[in-house]
């Protein structure tokens, strides 16, 4: 079996994952039932309409300190004050039965998966200004004044390491960004390594109808 692909989403906070991962989801990608939301754990508390399980598994300082003792996160770190970590159990055994899992983690979390996981396929979201940022950041209306600014603060030097990423994405229109990475996730999985159980395939079946090639182009 192929193993499945890694993709790392990151980008400062408010850039527009959630809304590109939901819009590729529901379009481009829509019929796709091999790739897979990674769900994080974290010990922020549940904003309005998040479901456990779903958007996060909201767990308790000590249980996200216990599963930090027990070595079950592939990556976890310190955001805007409160814990998130990826576990290996939402990544690795999806890997294995060739399913392709993708991230959506801070720029910090994304750095280690990266240097972990040399083959994953890192992915950076820009937004288009700060000034784009800050609307969205506002405009969402998830977070108090306090939080909108310390996501702002940081969101330079986030926004200068996009050179770590295999890709990078400028989120102006959503539409087109969300076709920009699905596009880059068809790339990846139509790499010839990837493809070859397929292929293999169907060269056996072309083996099987035709029994050997004419001699003028093997030249036997
Ligand atoms: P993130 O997951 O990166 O924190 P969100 O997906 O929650 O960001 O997006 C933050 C806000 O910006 C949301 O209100 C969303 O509707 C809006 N948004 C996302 N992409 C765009 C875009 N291309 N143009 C305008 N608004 C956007
Ligand atoms: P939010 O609280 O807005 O959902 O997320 C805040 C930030 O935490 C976002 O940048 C998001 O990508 C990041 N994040 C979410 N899950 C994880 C995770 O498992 N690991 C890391 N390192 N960051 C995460």
């Amino acid at each position: 079996m192929v193993p499945g692909e890694l993709f790392v989403l990151s980008a400062p906070s408010g850039a527009g994952k959630t809304t590109l991962i939901q819009a590729m989801m529901e379009g481009p990608l829509r019929e796709c039932t091999d790739l897979l939301f990674s769900v994080s754990h974290t010990t922020r508390p549940p904003r309005r309409g998040e479901r456990d399980g779903v958007d996060y598994h909201f767990v308790s300082q000590q249980a996200f300190q216990e599963m930090i003792a027990t070595d079950a996160f592939l990556e976890w770190a310190e955001v805007y004050n409160n814990l998130y970590g990826t576990s290996w159990e939402e990544v690795v055994p999806r890997l294995e039965r060739g399913l392709d899992v993708i991230l959506d983690i801070d720029v910090k979390g994304a750095e280690v998966v990266l240097q972990r996981y040399p083959e994953a396929t890192g992915v950076f979201v820009m937004p288009p200004s700060y000034a784009a940022l800050e609307e969205r950041l506002r405009g969402r209306r998830l977070d108090d004044e306090q939080a909108v600014s310390r996501r702002l603060a940081i969101s330079l030097w986030e926004i200068r390491r996009y050179h770590q990423y295999h890709y990078v994405i400028i989120n102006d229109d959503a539409r087109r960004a969300a076709d920009a990475l699905a596009a880059i996730i068809f790339a990846r999985r139509h790499r010839a390594r990837r493809m070859r159980e397929r292929a293999e395939a169907v060269v056996r079946d072309f083996q099987a109808a035709l029994h050997h090639e004419p001699s003028e182009i093997t030249g036997s």
